[in-house]
């Protein structure tokens, strides 16, 4: 482990308090962490929480080539409006994309390469540099996350620290409110979850925020979470 045990004692004695667990890691960490944000529709706070502590942490976003342009507006004023100095946007590697996807369709028909593609290889190679990386991911939600840690091994060394496990979305919308942060625009047209746009859809009332990300497919992560960092 590249981490000493000291750090991750003080990270988990932090508890599963967001802002007492980003102190402890953007202070104990600074040079050597990164956080992955998707500057989706619940990302805002957790950016916000973390530019109050250190606003020149590396924040990478997967500009996977695929996104709405509200998203990618959304990455700009959010940036701006936080002070965050080193936002990166994570290209797939051009000869790659011509090679694997010169159509730019591979989401239609093999959605898991093309995250691989222009997901998973991009950040790979983005966080060699760095031992920790923060995620956004939130026990509330997905099934799939519901024992989710707030320290886990990333892989090879690294770790993963997911401060915001304990959030709801109602939580994460009142504190948006009561911060007067930016939304993205697509929440106010039923988009609770987003992802690149041809794989999101909005959801109905009562339906789970993530069924409006690859519809209709077995498919429910992008894969940078379930691979280990390698
Ligand atoms: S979410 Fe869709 S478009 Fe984006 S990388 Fe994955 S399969 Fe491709």
């Amino acid at each position: 482990m590249r981490i000493n045990a000291d750090i991750v004692a003080e990270l988990k004695q932090a508890g599963e308090n967001a802002s007492d667990v980003l102190r402890v890691a953007l202070t104990r960490l600074r040079g050597r962490i990164a956080l992955v944000s998707s500057f989706g529709a619940e990302s805002a706070v957790m950016l916000a929480l973390a530019a109050e502590i250190d606003p020149a942490v590396p924040v990478l976003f997967l500009e996977t080539g695929q996104h709405f342009p509200e998203t990618l507006a959304y990455r700009q004023e959010l940036a701006r409006v936080l002070g965050l100095s080193d936002v990166r946007d994570l290209h797939p590697a051009k000869k790659q994309v011509e090679n694997r996807d010169p159509e730019g369709q591979l989401w239609a028909f093999d959605p898991d390469a093309c995250c691989m593609l222009r997901k998973v290889e991009p950040l790979d190679e983005a966080i060699i540099p760095f031992d920790a990386w923060i995620t956004g991911r939130k026990r509330s939600q997905a099934a799939t996350r519901q024992n989710l840690p707030v320290v886990e091994d990333g892989g090879n060394g690294k770790i993963k620290i997911n401060p915001l496990i304990t959030w709801t979305p109602r939580e994460l919308d009142a504190e948006m409110t009561r911060r007067n942060l930016p939304r993205h625009p697509l929440t106010l047209r039923g988009y609770p979850s987003i992802g690149c746009a041809p794989c999101t859809r909005p959801v109905g009332e009562g339906e789970d925020p993530r069924q409006g990300r690859w519809a209709g497919q077995s498919k429910t992560e992008c894969g940078i979470h379930v691979r280990e960092i390698g």
